[in-house]
């Protein structure tokens, strides 16, 4: 085996995300050096993410994630290249760190079932596959869960919600899933798996319907989440 890969990378070397050098035979999409300055959300960040996404709500449970995500960051890098470059593997590469180092918060919430946030069906076919698909066969590979990606379907071809404001991007995802088959989520424990939590309206409007349909608890997992500083937005002096 190893003598194959070895031969791979002879042919086709393969290259980090964020530095571009050659990555060698142990390194999988990111190198040991870009990796180590990817920064992890600390447990109080966490926290206070959920309180100031999901605690109002009373619709998802309990919320973690790993990586601080911030812009033209390594971590940025590699999500960019699983969402936009084909490189679907990196999800179930990330998945699978994600099932190492959460896996004691996730045994703690006895999860039934993974449903990845689904894609819109017009948006898979031009990406050729849902990121966060991967992410949670990563997660399953690792902590042996079940996922089951037919459950929830966008029903709603959403526009990107950047450049909304708070009660626009409510309105523009409300309803925008359906649930088939009630009776695989009735009475379970269910993981939402998205990339990136940025406003948490997305996760909020599918934990509504699978709530709906009967969940019983309703967790979300990230690979990576911004955290939003408190001066910016709540500043009123400079200008
Ligand atoms: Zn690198």
């Amino acid at each position: 085996m190893l003598f194959i890969a070895n031969f791979l990378d002879f042919i086709s070397p393969r290259f980090c995300t964020s530095c571009n050098q050659k990555l060698t035979i142990n390194e999988k999409f990111i190198c040991e050096i870009c990796f180590s300055k990817i920064s992890e959300l600390t447990e109080q960040e966490i926290i206070s993410e959920y309180e100031r996404k999901f605690s109002k709500s009373n619709l998802v449970d309990n919320y973690t994630s790993l990586f601080k995500f911030e812009e033209k960051s390594n971590i940025q890098d590699l999500i960019h290249a699983l969402k936009y470059n084909q490189k679907f593997k990196i999800g179930i590469f990330l998945g699978e760190i994600l099932g190492q180092k959460k896996k004691k918060v996730l045994n703690s919430w006895q999860i039934d079932l993974i449903i990845p946030i689904p894609l819109f069906h017009l948006k898979k076919i031009e990406r050729g596959y849902n990121q966060a698909e991967y992410i949670g066969k990563g997660l399953m590979k690792s902590l042996g869960l079940k996922l089951d990606n037919s459950i929830a379907k966008r029903v709603k071809n959403t526009q990107s919600q950047t450049k909304l404001n708070s009660n626009e991007r409510a309105e523009n995802m409300n309803e925008a899933f359906s649930i088939k088959n009630k009776k695989r989520i009735e009475g379970k424990n269910i993981l939402i798996v998205d990339d990136v939590i940025t406003t948490g309206i997305t996760v909020l409007e599918l934990a509504k319907k699978l709530k709906e349909y009967g969940a019983a608890k309703v967790y979300c997992l990230s690979i990576a989440t911004p955290l939003i500083s408190h001066t910016i937005g709540s500043s009123n002096a400079q200008n």
